[in-house]
């Protein structure tokens, strides 16, 4: 195990220099348990892809990435795994073994613990976010003792997969699999607006997962990428036959050339389009695993609100265009399902998600988000956790339902506070 003192070290975006004082790199979920039993104050770092301060702490972080990957398949349709690892490796490794998740993120190098501690999610409106997957997590707590909560069993479990950070160390993780399954991405261009507002319900159902990049102005739509799934899901209505493209979307064509979400880029650093198929890893992040997919030159937000109130959303949004554009690199558009996780932006409900990758100019960003919260409170959206918002702890308890329960959970996890740190005290407690 090493220590090190953390100077200059930031994340992924740059935006944020965490201004913890150690960081340690054990090797060992012994060693971690040491650590956190000695600590005033420690947190788990994950990859460092949130945008904010969540992941910083007064005392010691603690990389998880020298713990041993040591994949365990079982035979009820789980795995279990390091939690530190990223959803790339596991999903290589998965492979391996011919079984799949049912879904990812746009990029592949965040971790499994630091996705899900925040809700990260993909899209499709029978995907659930990636936490949805997780049947048991093994978690150090704030006295150092090792314990395990699982689905079904244990109450706390449904409040402790999107955990911020706050409740303690996910040391391992069991995750539901199923076979690994074949996908083709293909890309229409111009989807004119008129359509995506009329036929919004059939567009976003119309790949096993769709995503719509644009700038909310102008006539069109810039790009819809739709993920088809050419080998079913047991449980699942959401299944596309694959077959020739099609030769018009809803009056948008398809694209000729690989693309990039941003425009201009080359989209020979996102995963194969143009139809052709390949295994599930390779095409349901936007990203590839072997690329960067940018120097980090950007911010993201993004808002989670009831799918019934996607449209709203959506005008208000249009209607703001101008004031957004200055600072908008692209928007995107996705839909999570319902699942029963506390603090997950989609509890309770099926959700629309409006992405914003904005230039790198913080305080400029920061004003805008407060005129578009404001803008459309009566929807009531929920931010994503790890990615920048305005909103504080009154807006945040008022979107969740089970905060009580959740702050309950983690005086009772953590009752000396190891894991609080300035974004739980400024959000939750
Ligand atoms: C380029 C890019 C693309 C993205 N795409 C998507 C997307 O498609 N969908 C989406 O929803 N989000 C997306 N995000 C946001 C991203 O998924 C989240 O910010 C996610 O939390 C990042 O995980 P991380 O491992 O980097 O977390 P970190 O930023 O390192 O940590 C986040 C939180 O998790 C906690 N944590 C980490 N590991 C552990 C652990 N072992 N035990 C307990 N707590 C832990 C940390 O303490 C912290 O509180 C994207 C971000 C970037 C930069």
């Amino acid at each position: 195990m090493t220590e090190a003192s953390v100077t200059g070290l930031a994340n992924w975006s740059g935006n944020y220099t965490y201004r913890a004082p150690h960081i340690h790199h054990p090797t060992t979920v012994g060693q971690v348990q040491d650590i956190v039993a000695g600590a005033d104050r420690a947190k788990a770092l994950g990859s460092r892809h949130c945008f904010n301060d969540i992941a910083d702490t007064a005392g010691d972080l603690i990389d998880l990435t020298g713990l041993p990957v040591d994949l365990q398949v079982a035979g009820d349709g789980t795995v279990t795994v390091t939690a530190g690892i990223s959803y790339g490796r596991l999903a290589t490794a998965l492979q391996e073994h011919s079984l799949a998740l049912p879904n990812l993120a746009s990029l592949p190098h965040i971790s499994v613990a630091g996705a899900v501690a925040t809700g990260t999610h993909g899209s499709g409106v029978a995907n659930q976010a990636l936490g949805a997957s997780l049947s048991a997590i093994e978690l150090i707590r704030g006295d150092g003792e090792l314990i395990t909560l699982r689905r079904g069993r244990d109450e706390d479990f449904a409040g402790a997969v999107v955990g911020l950070g706050a409740l303690g160390i996910v040391s391992r993780v069991t995750l539901d699999v199923e076979p690994a399954f074949e996908v083709r991405q293909d890309v229409f261009e111009d989807l004119p607006w008129a359509e995506f507002e009329a036929h919004f319900d059939e567009i976003v159902s119309s790949a096993y997962s769709v995503s719509l990049f644009s700038n909310l102005q102008g006539p069109a739509v810039s790009q819809v990428w739709c993920k088809s799934r050419l080998t079913p899901a047991a449980d699942s209505t959401v299944f596309d036959a694959g077959g020739p493209i099609r030769p018009s979307f809803f009056g948008a064509t398809p694209a000729t050339i690989a693309r990039h979400p941003l425009p201009g880029l080359p989209g020979d650093v996102c995963t194969a389009q143009l139809g052709v198929p390949g295994p599930w890893f390779e095409r349901l992040p936007h990203f590839q695993l072997a690329f960067t997919p940018s120097n980090g030159e950007e911010l993201q937000t993004e808002y989670l609100v009831s799918h019934d109130r996607a449209l709203d959303v959506l005008a208000t949004l249009r209607g703001l265009a101008p004031r957004i554009a200055p600072l908008l690199q692209v928007s995107e558009i996705r839909t999570v399902a319902a699942d029963k996780l506390w603090l997950s932006p989609a509890y309770q409900r099926d959700c629309v998600a409006f992405h914003f990758t904005w230039v790198r100019d913080q305080p400029a960003v920061e004003r805008l988000l407060a005129e578009i919260e404001e803008a459309i409170a009566g929807c009531s959206p929920r931010p994503h956790w790890g990615k920048l918002f305005a909103a504080d702890a009154a807006a945040l308890s008022a979107a969740y339902d089970r905060m009580p329960d959740f702050r309950g959970l983690a005086e009772r996890l953590d009752p000396s506070g190891v894991f609080r740190n300035d974004y739980l005290d400024r959000y939750v407690f």
